[in-house]
């Protein structure tokens, strides 16, 4: 518990810090703790130390965690990728699905959406690194996949996610970073928010971008984003939670 309220704090300051490099107002980013792999009562006492958004990359980890914490006010939200079986658990119980990355995915969540009578708030995640064995939209077919999203009442996108490839020095993943920033501007464009015919300029908006992981949310912070998520630099190693 008080590790985690100090590695809590040493992340808010970083985060703090890189906002003013960047002139960007202060408290402007929201922490999100990816617990994958670690056990529900280490959530709890994240959340006792000041943690209210925690990301999960798996549904059904996800659920048996919200389950276990359903007494607490947490923001749950989903960071990995979403098979289109599993959108049914997921509909209602999560704030923010960061991985929306194909039509097929998107109707079935507006699907769901609209019968259950709710918008969901989605992010897309753009493979900007090109890897692939990383899922998301390629940045080439971004457009094409907003302007396919854009008529989907039950779906709202709230802006942009990344992961870009893995680097020993996190200078070398500014460049990606930069790329999502320039890539979200350019639909803020396409997208102009305001009433139009289509209600298009309603539904797509960026104002997120989800970018930077322990590794790198310094620099993520410096080229934008809005939401990082912090797995290991705030629960510690993975490996020592492996069953
Ligand atoms: C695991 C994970 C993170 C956090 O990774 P760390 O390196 O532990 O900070 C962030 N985003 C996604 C999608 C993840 O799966």
């Amino acid at each position: 518990m008080e590790a985690l309220r100090r590695r809590l704090e040493a992340i808010t300051e970083r985060v703090e810090d890189a906002l003013a490099r960047a002139g960007r107002p202060p408290g402007s980013v929201t922490i999100v703790g990816v617990s994958k792999t670690v056990p529900a009562e280490v959530v709890e006492a994240a959340f006792a130390a000041g943690l209210r958004h925690v990301g999960e990359n798996r549904v059904q980890e996800g659920r048996e965690k919200q389950a276990a914490l359903a007494h607490l006010p947490i923001t749950w939200h989903l960071v990995g990728h979403l098979q289109r079986n599993k959108v049914r658990y997921v509909v209602g119980s999560w704030a923010l699905i960061h991985s929306l990355d194909r039509l097929a995915l998107a109707e079935e969540i507006d699907r769901r959406a609209r019968r259950a009578g709710i918008v969901v708030d989605c992010l897309v995640q753009v493979n900007i690194g090109g890897e692939a064995t990383k899922s998301g939209v390629a940045p080439e077919g971004l457009m094409a996949l907003l302007e396919s999203l854009a008529p989907l009442e039950g779906i709202r996108v709230r802006g942009l996610m990344t992961i870009p490839p893995p680097a020993e020095d996190p200078e070398r993943t500014r460049p990606y970073f930069a790329r999502l920033r320039e890539l979200a501007e350019q639909v803020s464009r396409a997208f102009p928010a305001g009433p139009d015919a289509s209600g298009a300029g309603a539904r797509i908006r960026m104002e997120h971008l989800s970018m930077g992981m322990s590794a790198d949310y310094p620099v993520a912070v410096e080229e934008g984003a809005t939401i990082i998520r912090v797995g290991e630099a705030l629960f510690g190693p993975r490996s020592a939670w492996k069953r």
